[in-house]
């Protein structure tokens, strides 16, 4: 696998540029330089990509579960074997520490894929017995071409997240990495050639948004759309797509509470809150960004979690010391370091960090910024209400269970949760009353690849992970025969 100064499309089994040999430059966040292009991609690709899955799925949805796992594993050991490659190409591109990119991004995009190559070798379907009468049985079959549609922030762990449910079940793909983050996708499509993928099953159309992603969305035989991203990107997909009656999973944003009892477990609890506040610069859509303390505790919380959040070392993302590398782009910083002026102007105070860090040569133009923690502000106030999705938490005290629902729940987003106590009634309960499709009690971010993915309210439609996805990627038909 080789990362390349020219990026190109991969379309019919081939490594091509665009049509119209336009490109777009792709910076390394930790440097601000352009250290490599991107195709310019429009509807003339997405239309050639299109053809060529058109062209591939009749072969590919009867090759039969036992040949596609075998595809599909052997695209897993590839990227597995070459975990290094992948890792820097990751690290470079998205400013995260190759670290984080070895141990969590990488080898959770071969685990998707393995996952779900072999998920399919076990995928029912159901039949419904009328006694004495007849019997019911449901097909599920593929749905034909389908637009995959990812965002920057875990490149290519969303990325294959969405793309091996959807080959597994027999589909064949169109499908967009962000325009920030494309080279772990390019990787993939050289890893697809090795792995003996037919051409046309998997096609990757490299570009901007609005334009390719946004003719992927539009394509009329493009029977269903996964996308992962923002929460004004997908109202604008289900906009586009409803009309045309697609098939429609969007996983949004978040703002998600992490809620903080006396009785919890304060040495677990406070190491586990450093991570889902900052990891990944806190652009993971599941990190804690509202946390919430119960009073009596808040004072210690607030002492430790500043202390902890100030020892994080900011830097170059290929040391190995680095817990924080580069943010992704310099319009994100931008967006991010906006936040933090709003909760000034709101009557916040910063506790730590709040600004850009002067690195040295070369990193001296790259986006770094420091984690920062609020405290001071309403639950009600711009701050907490919209999603930030960088390295900046807010932290608040509590008195009641009560109180601290009323402040859970009162945002537009239900996309994750993080509850610490240990009371199990307590924990029962707020997992009860919580709008999220996610509750973690005593931990974050442990994930079962076989339990439903997805939020409420404006953090999305659908489900992922498990047999959700395989449903999705599948359509029912019901046979009833007579005897
Ligand atoms: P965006 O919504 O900006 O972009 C996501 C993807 O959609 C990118 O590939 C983007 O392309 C593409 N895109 C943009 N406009 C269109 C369009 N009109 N039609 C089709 N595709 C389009 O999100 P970000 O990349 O900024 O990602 C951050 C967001 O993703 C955050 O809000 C975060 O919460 C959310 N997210 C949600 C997750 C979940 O599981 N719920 C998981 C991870 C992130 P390009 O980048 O080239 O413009």
């Amino acid at each position: 696998m080789s990362p390349d100064k020219y990026i190109k499309n991969y379309i019919n089994g081939a490594l091509v540029p665009a049509i119209s040999g336009a490109y777009i430059n792709n910076i390394n966040p930790a440097t601000g330089k352009v250290y490599s292009h991107i195709p310019d991609s429009d509807a003339e690709d997405v239309q050639r990509a299109y053809e060529a899955a058109e062209r591939a799925f009749p072969q590919w949805s009867k090759l039969g579960i036992q040949k596609r796992f075998r595809i599909l594993n052997r695209l897993a050991d590839i990227i597995e074997q070459n975990l290094e490659a992948f890792a820097k190409a990751e690290s470079i591109d998205s400013g995260k520490p190759l670290r984080n990119a070895m141990t969590i991004d990488i080898p959770r995009a071969h685990q998707n894929i393995r996952f779900f190559a072999t998920a399919i070798l076990h995928f029912s379907s159901e039949s419904h017995h009328m006694e004495g009468n007849a019997i019911n049985f449901t097909l599920r079959q593929p749905i034909g071409v389908v637009g995959c549609i990812s965002p920057w922030n875990l490149p290519l762990y969303l990325f294959t997240w969405k793309i091996a449910p959807a080959l597994a079940t027999g589909n064949c793909v169109v499908a967009k990495p962000s325009e920030v983050t494309p080279m772990t996708a390019y990787l993939l499509a050289q890893a697809c050639t090795e792995a003996g993928l037919p051409p046309g099953v998997l096609n990757i159309v490299h570009g901007r948004g609005p334009k390719a992603g946004q003719h992927i969305v539009e394509h009329p035989k493009i029977k269903a759309i996964s996308f992962t991203g923002g929460t004004n990107t997908g109202k604008h997909i289900a906009a586009t797509a409803a009309p045309m009656f697609k098939k429609l999973s969007l996983e949004l944003g978040g703002k998600n509470p992490n809620i903080i009892f006396a009785d919890c477990d304060f040495d677990k609890m406070i190491a586990t809150t450093l991570k889902s506040s900052f990891s990944n610069n806190g652009q993971i859509c599941l990190c804690g960004s509202r946390v919430y303390v119960e009073r009596s505790i808040y004072d210690r919380f607030k002492e430790e979690l500043v202390k902890r959040t100030q020892s994080l070392e900011v830097g170059d993302p290929a040391n190995s010391l680095t817990d924080m590398g580069a943010m992704v782009s310099e319009s994100h910083m931008e967006k991010v370091m906006s936040y933090v002026k709003l909760a000034v102007e709101e009557g916040g105070t910063i506790l730590c960090g709040g600004e850009k860090v002067n690195m040295k040569a070369p990193f001296d133009e790259g986006y770094f910024m420091r984690p920062t923690v609020i405290e001071g502000l309403p639950y009600n106030c711009r701050t907490n209400q919209e999603e930030i999705f960088g390295p900046v938490v807010t932290i608040s005290p509590f008195d009641t269970e009560e109180e601290a629902l009323e402040y859970a729940n009162s945002t537009d987003y239900g996309l994750s949760s993080t509850i610490w106590t240990s009371d199990i009634s307590r924990a029962n309960r707020m997992a009860e009353a919580i709008h999220a499709g996610i509750v973690w009690v005593n931990c974050w971010l442990l994930r079962d690849l076989r339990t439903p993915f997805g939020g409420v309210k404006n953090s999305g439609v659908g489900r992922e992970g498990g047999l959700e996805a395989l449903r999705f990627f599948t359509e029912p038909k019901n046979v009833c025969i007579k005897y």
